[in-house]
């Protein structure tokens, strides 16, 4: 492993236009829980029961009650962690591009990475299913489940739910980097949901290198990653920033 660490910021420290793809494995140790693998919230409930756009059509009361309200709590005291600041050192030096990420909790922004690719979209708002307008996740009264917009309709957060299409800017601007990009580095996803598993392959058939930092093997494991970084995001991260340190300075204004 420290060899695969030392490979990794060889790579990365001459790279340019390199691009992250992260999941809800990145988030884990800011205290959000992933929904799949190890104490994931898919042990405890059926993605399709709770987190599909017709169950929420369907039963909007229920869904709030046995997911985004508790999503709510838990993203409102969200930090960044040492994985999303690293990510954003590497913006800084001009090694990372653009983080492609599915999560909806907002902590690449919060880190300092100026260009995030949101995938799922953004839980810091809500959007009203009758007038459409925004409001923002913090502004909202849970007193009321479901919650409504001042019209009375119901609130939805501003979130890609099973069932529903990508962002088209979002998906077509994250080919074109993954094609384009020189490293990507791939960290907490399980690479089971589509589109953004095609990603790292796309990168791959471009010849970009391909890191993986994961505390377990995922289908890319194997298949498509050069260098597979197997730990937590913030074990592996810090260690992967401080070798590239020793080959390049970084800022240390931060
Ligand atoms: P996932 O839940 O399918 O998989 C999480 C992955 O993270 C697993 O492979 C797991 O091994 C890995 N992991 C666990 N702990 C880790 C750690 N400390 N460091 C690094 N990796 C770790 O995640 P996914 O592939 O992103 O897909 C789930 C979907 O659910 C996402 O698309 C996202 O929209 C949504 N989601 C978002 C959040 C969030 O915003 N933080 C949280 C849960 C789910
Ligand atoms: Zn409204």
């Amino acid at each position: 492993m420290p060899d695969l660490i030392e490979r990794s910021a060889d790579i990365l420290a001459r790279a340019t236009s390199a691009v992250a793809l992260t999941g809800a494995g990145i988030s884990v140790e800011s205290g959000i829980p992933p929904f799949r693998g190890k104490g994931g919230l898919w042990e405890k409930m059926d993605p399709m029961k709770v987190a599909h756009i017709d169950a929420f059509l369907e039963d909007p009361e229920g869904v709030w009650n046995l997911l985004i309200k508790d999503m709510k709590t838990v993203l409102d005291k969200a930090r960044p962690n040492s994985g999303h600041t690293v990510l954003a050192d590497l913006e800084r030096l001009g090694i990372l591009k653009t983080v492609i990420t599915q999560n909806v909790d907002g902590l690449h922004q919060m880190a300092g990475n100026s260009d995030v690719i949101e995938f799922h979209g953004n839980f810091a708002w809500q959007r009203c299913l009758d007038c459409n307008r925004s409001i923002e996740t913090s502004r909202v009264d849970l007193a009321q489940i479901p919650p409504r917009c001042r019209c009375g309709g119901i609130l939805r957060p501003d979130c890609v739910f099973f069932g529903e299409m990508i962002p088209h800017e979002a998906l077509i601007r994250s080919q074109k980097l993954s094609a384009a990009c020189d490293v990507m580095l791939v960290i907490g996803t399980s690479a089971m949901v589509q589109p953004a598993a095609t990603m790292p392959f796309i990168a791959k058939d471009n010849g970009a290198v391909i890191i993986e930092i994961n505390p377990e093997p995922t289908p890319l494991t194997s298949r498509i990653s050069n260098l597979p970084l197997l730990g937590n995001a913030c074990s592996i991260m810090p260690r992967l920033a401080a070798a590239i340190r020793q080959r390049m300075p970084l800022p240390d204004n931060r």
